[in-house]
């Protein structure tokens, strides 16, 4: 259930519904938009008479009950309000919005060792990217298969972080690394697979670093929103939704099939910021390209692109990931939609030389 106050309500009168609202047993929870704020409720509300709650304060615009199951992670909750993301990198603040620029996210699958993932740091943040991606941490169909390099390759992400000035996105799988992870990214990533380990999901629910919370790969969107709603329900608001390919019944010449229908069915559910990661989602270099300016113009927030300077040798994902020309090239062919959606970033200004 949601409380819309009036546009100018005063403070004071937000904070006297709110311990009011508490009297009755609720846990309200203010919720800043750009125009309104909105006293959020949940929990037992289906008892609650809409009228008594707007007898509390003329300031009371209107009382809504939000009919989905996920209700934090629904639109209704912040009045259609988008939330934003700002996520602080080395080089500033950088924000996931729905009336934001597009945020690019590029890197390898793995980190591999210091100079691959230095190198690539730099070449993507010179094509664009604003984040470094990479796994330390690799959750891999076969136990025979590279596991990344765990600790020790979060010490090389923070040296690519020193060295670029990007933000580092990297995979958390489980709980008991969290703390160690969350020393070195800005953002946490929860992949495909870890969609549905809710111990995880309420760990990073309950710690302050964004969250990245990607789809399952054969999760609906309501499992998905769920997930998400976990996470908001522990504490943490500050969450992005990655869409990176689901199960469909043809894996012979794509490796998943990438839902980008899930761009506009999110806009209208939800309020968080939306991701699209063709890489996986088609698992074939080929391919990124088309689906990543797809994506642009669907409307999505932000992309994440798998970059490795020499893929035929990558120790992940070589199939999908483009060399840093590759991604060069995709940066300039983007910038061109990104452009007609009035979605791509002011270039930055040029350093000033003394
Ligand atoms: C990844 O991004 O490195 C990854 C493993 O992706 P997903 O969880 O989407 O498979
Ligand atoms: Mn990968």
């Amino acid at each position: 259930m949601i409380v819309v106050m009036k546009s100018g309500t005063p403070d004071v009168e937000i904070s006297r519904v709110s311990e009011e609202l508490s009297t009755w047993g609720l846990s309200p929870e203010k919720i800043v938009g750009k125009h309104k704020v909105v006293i959020g409720l949940v929990g037992e509300t289906a008892h609650l008479n809409i009228e008594q709650i707007q007898e509390i304060s003329p300031w009371i615009e209107l009382v809504l009950r939000v009919e989905q199951p996920f209700k934090r992670a629904s639109r209704e909750f912040r009045h259609g309000d988008p939330s934003e993301v700002v996520v602080q990198t080395p080089d500033g603040p950088v924000t996931f919005g729905e009336h934001e620029p597009l945020v690019v996210v590029a890197g390898p699958c793995s980190v591999e060792n210091e100079k691959m993932i230095v190198e690539t740091a730099k070449r993507v943040k010179a094509a664009g990217a604003k984040f470094l991606r990479g796994g330390a941490y690799k959750p891999r169909t076969s136990p025979y298969s590279f596991q990344g390099h765990g600790e020790s390759a979060l010490g090389l992400l923070a040296k690519a972080r020193e060295a670029s000035g990007l933000g580092i996105i990297t995979e958390v799988m489980d709980t008991a690394d969290l703390e160690v992870v969350g020393e070195v990214a800005d953002v946490l990533q929860v992949g495909a697979r870890n969609m549905h380990n809710f111990s995880l999901l309420k760990k990073v629910g309950a710690q302050d670093k964004p969250v990245l919370l990607k789809r399952g790969m054969s999760a609906t969107i309501e499992e998905w929103l769920m997930a998400a709603e976990y996470i908001l329900a522990a504490g943490n608001q500050n969450v992005i939704l990655c869409e990176r390919g689901i199960r469909t019944f043809d894996r012979q010449y794509a490796r998943n099939t990438l839902d980008l229908s899930a761009v506009p069915v999110l806009r209208r559910l939800t309020h968080l910021p939306i991701m699209i990661d063709p890489s996986h989602g088609t698992g074939r270099s080929e391919y990124v390209p088309a689906m990543a300016k797809a994506a642009i113009a669907a409307g999505t927030d932000s992309l994440m692109i798998e970059v490795h300077p020499n893929p035929g040798k990558a120790l992940s994902d070589g199939p999908q990931s483009l060399t840093p020309e590759g991604f060069d090239r995709l940066m300039q062919e983007l910038a061109v939609i990104g452009k007609a959606v009035e979605r791509w970033p002011e270039p930055q200004p040029a350093a000033v030389l003394v």
